[in-house]
C-alpha cells in the first residue's frame, strides 16, 4: 500500500471541500464585474489540476537541469508556440507566476538599480508595478509617471514633454484601469525620441488584442507582458513576449534562475489550454461581446446622470466617478455588494478622496460577458446599478436587487459540474 490518499477532496478534507462550494456557490450567485477578474474552462482547470503539479523543470524546454522533462518540455512549447501565433511576435516566456513578476523580470533584465522608469501613475489608471512607491518598481528603480488629463485621457504630447525632461531608460504603458484604446505606436515615436525602450503591459486589454480588436503592441513595443487570467480567460499568472532575441535571452535569465525557480508546469498546461480557446475563431465573438457590452454599459449611466472618466469606453470596463456626489467610491462598492454586484472602488482623476475611500468605481464586463450575457441583460443591471447609486442609503432596495441579480444569475450558468 502507498502512502497517497486516494481519496477524492470531498472525503479526504470535508473542510477545504466546502469552503470551495461556497466560493463556487458566490462565483455562481454574485454578478462579477470587477474588471480583472473572469471564468476559466473546466479544461483549463482540469489541466491546472494535473501531475505536472508534481514535476520540477527549472530551466527551459530541451534545456532542463533536472531529467524526466520530456513531457513539461512538450507542453511548455506548446504554450510558447501558441502564445507566439496569438500575439504575432517571435518570442514568448511563459513561466512568470504573475504578472507582477513578468513586470519585475522586465526591469531585472534591462535595468540596473536606480535606473530611470517612466510609467503610469497609479492614481491615474497605473499598475503598482509601473514605479509606484510601496512596489519593488518604485524602490528600486528611479520612478516618474505621466498620468490623464481632466478630461480622463492620456495626452501623448504631454507624455513627450516628461519623457524628455525624465529621459527615462524604460516608458511603460498600459493600464489597469484605463477605457481608452491605448495609442501603442504614438508611445514608441515618444521612446524612440528619447532612445527608451518601449514597455507594453496588456494585463487587462490582452483578451481584445489577441482578437484584433484593440491596437496590437507589436511591432511597436521592444516588450510586452500580460497575465493569463484577465481578459485572456486562462489561468491565473504572467508572459513576457518579444521580437528582439537578445531581449529575449535577458528575459529567459531573469525569470529563471534570476527571480523564480521551477516554473509551474500545471499552470502552463493550462496557458496552453486557454490560448487554445483563443485561437478558436470564437474568440472573435467573444471580444467583441466584452467591448459591446461594457459600451451598453457606459451609455446607460451617462444616460441615468453618472459621470464616467473620459466619457465612454473603447474597452471591456468603465470608470464611474462621484466626485459629484455626496458618496465615495467605497460606499458604492459596499452597496452594490450588497445587491450582488462585485466591483471594486478606483480613484477617479481629480481624486479628492483618500485611496482606501476613493470617488470611483471600476466596472468591468469579461466575466458576466463569459457566461454568455448580452447587451440586453447589461442594460438591466446597468440599470439596476444606478437604482443602487441612486439610493445607497437604502438596505432594504439592495436586499432586493439581490435578489432580482442571483435570478438573473441563475439563467447563465458558468460551471454545469456541481464540483470544482
Ligand atoms: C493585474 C495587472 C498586473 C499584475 O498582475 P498580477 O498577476 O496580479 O501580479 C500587472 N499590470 C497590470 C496593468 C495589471 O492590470
Amino acid at each position: 500500500m502507498n502512502y497517497i490518499t486516494n481519496a477524492n477532496l470531498k472525503e479526504a478534507d470535508n473542510e477545504v471541500f466546502a469552503i470551495i462550494e461556497d466560493e463556487l456557490k458566490r462565483q455562481t450567485n454574485h454578478l462579477e464585474m470587477i474588471a480583472s477578474e473572469n471564468f476559466t474552462s473546466p479544461a483549463v482547470m482540469e489541466a491546472m489540476g494535473s501531475v505536472f503539479t508534481n514535476k520540477y523543470a527549472e530551466g527551459y524546454p530541451y534545456k532542463r537541469y533536472y531529467g524526466g522533462c520530456e513531457q513539461a518540455d512538450k507542453v511548455e512549447q506548446l504554450a510558447i508556440d501558441r502564445a507566439c501565433q496569438i500575439f504575432g511576435c517571435k518570442f514568448a516566456n511563459v513561466q512568470p507566476h504573475s504578472g507582477s513578476q513578468a513586470n519585475g523580470a522586465v526591469y531585472a533584465a534591462l535595468l540596473k538599480a536606480g535606473d530611470k522608469i517612466l510609467g503610469m501613475d497609479l492614481s491615474h489608471g497605473g499598475h503598482l508595478t509601473h514605479g509606484s512607491k510601496p512596489s519593488f518598481s518604485g524602490q528600486n528603480y528611479s520612478a516618474f509617471y505621466y498620468g490623464v488629463e481632466l478630461d480622463g485621457r492620456i495626452n501623448y504630447d504631454k507624455v513627450e514633454e516628461i519623457a524628455k525632461l525624465v529621459q527615462p531608460k524604460i516608458i511603460v504603458c498600459g493600464a489597469s484601469a484605463y477605457a481608452r484604446e491605448i495609442d501603442f505606436k504614438r508611445f514608441r515615436q515618444i521612446a524612440d525620441s528619447v532612445g527608451a525602450i518601449l514597455f507594453a503591459d496588456i494585463a487587462h486589454i490582452a483578451g481584445l488584442v489577441a482578437a484584433g480588436e484593440h491596437q496590437s503592441p507589436f511591432p511597436h513595443a521592444h516588450i510586452v507582458t500580460t497575465t493569463t487570467h484577465k481578459t485572456l480567460r486562462g489561468p491565473r499568472g504572467g508572459m513576457i513576449m518579444t521580437n528582439d532575441e537578445d531581449i529575449a535571452k535577458k528575459i529567459n535569465s531573469a525569470i529563471f534562475p534570476g527571480l523564480q525557480g521551477g516554473p509551474l508546469v500545471h499552470v502552463i498546461a493550462a496557458k496552453a489550454v486557454a490560448f487554445k480557446e483563443i485561437l478558436d475563431p470564437k474568440w472573435k465573438d467573444y471580444a467583441k461581446q466584452v467591448k459591446a457590452n461594457a459600451r451598453v454599459l457606459g451609455e446607460v449611466l451617462i444616460k441615468r446622470g453618472y459621470d464616467i472618466v473620459s466619457g465612454g469606453t473603447d474597452n471591456h470596463l468603465v470608470l464611474v466617478s462621484f466626485l459629484n456626489k455626496p458618496f465615495s467610491g467605497k460606499d458604492a462598492d459596499a452597496a452594490l455588494g450588497d445587491a450582488g454586484i462585485t466591483v471594486n472602488k478606483n480613484t477617479v482623476p481629480g481624486e479628492t478622496r483618500s485611496p482606501f475611500i476613493t470617488s470611483g468605481i471600476r466596472v468591468g464586463s469579461p466575466a458576466l460577458t463569459a457566461r454568455g450575457m448580452k447587451e440586453k441583460e447589461f442594460e438591466i443591471i446597468a440599470n439596476k446599478i444606478c437604482d443602487v447609486l441612486d439610493n445607497i442609503e437604502d438596505k432594504e432596495l439592495h436586499k432586493k436587487i439581490n435578489k432580482e441579480m442571483e435570478e438573473l444569475a441563475s439563467n447563465f450558468v458558468i460551471y454545469s459540474k456541481s464540483t470544482y
